[in-house]
């Protein structure tokens, strides 16, 4: 099982960070030890700044290579709320230098996420809206329709590169409003209007 996960898929998002908004999905993969299914998120000891993403998360339901993108919503029929941490200080010291993000990105536990729901459940699934709340304040706003590549462009486009599997898990990137945690704060998430987690940062 791998997580796909897409940077700068949100044009303010990619500006808060001072990146252009790319023309084609930006896509990196952590492995499956990066996930993270319980509600308690421990701060690594080698990084200064953690930061949140909250993200819509798939679940691919079976293997295929070069999805059309007609095809596309065939793969996947459930979503949740995942947080796709980031050791932002590594991050951009490896960026400076040109180096792949691995580390700032994929290590243990980095993926969390939370059950999955069935697409049909959801109550406009064209404009799925999604919240984080660190401490009970809002910090993230989101809304699929900002999507710069929506969830079956990005089928298309990974499964050009990447065979996907039954069971893979496909980030779809975070909207602006990231921000850095530490230890004892709470993380909420809430899809739509039903709370989904509470997560707390030990
Ligand atoms: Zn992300």
């Amino acid at each position: 099982m791998k997580i796909i996960c897409i940077g700068r898929n949100y044009a303010k998002h990619a500006k808060e960070l001072g990146n252009e908004v790319p023309d084609e999905p930006v896509i990196f993969i952590k492995p499956s030890t990066s996930l993270n299914l319980e509600d308690e998120f421990y701060m690594p000891t080698w990084s200064e700044n953690i930061h949140y993403e909250l993200e819509l998360v798939i679940r691919i339901e079976q293997t295929g290579k070069n999805i059309s993108l007609e095809n596309a919503p065939k793969y996947y029929d459930k979503i949740t709320l995942g947080i796709d941490f980031t050791a932002r200080d590594l991050q951009m010291q490896l960026k400076s230098k040109g180096l792949p993000w691995e580390k700032a990105k994929a290590f243990d536990k980095s993926a969390y996420l939370n059950s999955l729901i069935p697409f049909n459940k959801l109550k406009n699934q064209n404009e799925i809206t999604f919240e984080l709340k660190k401490n009970g304040e809002s910090v993230q706003l989101g809304n699929s329709k900002h999507m710069l590549f929506n969830t079956n462009e990005l089928i298309v486009n990974a499964s050009k590169y990447f065979t996907l599997e039954k069971g893979d898990l496909l980030y779809t990137g975070t909207p602006a409003g990231v921000g850095s945690v530490k230890s004892g704060d709470i993380l909420t998430g809430i899809l739509e209007d039903k709370t989904l987690f509470d997560l707390k940062i030990k």
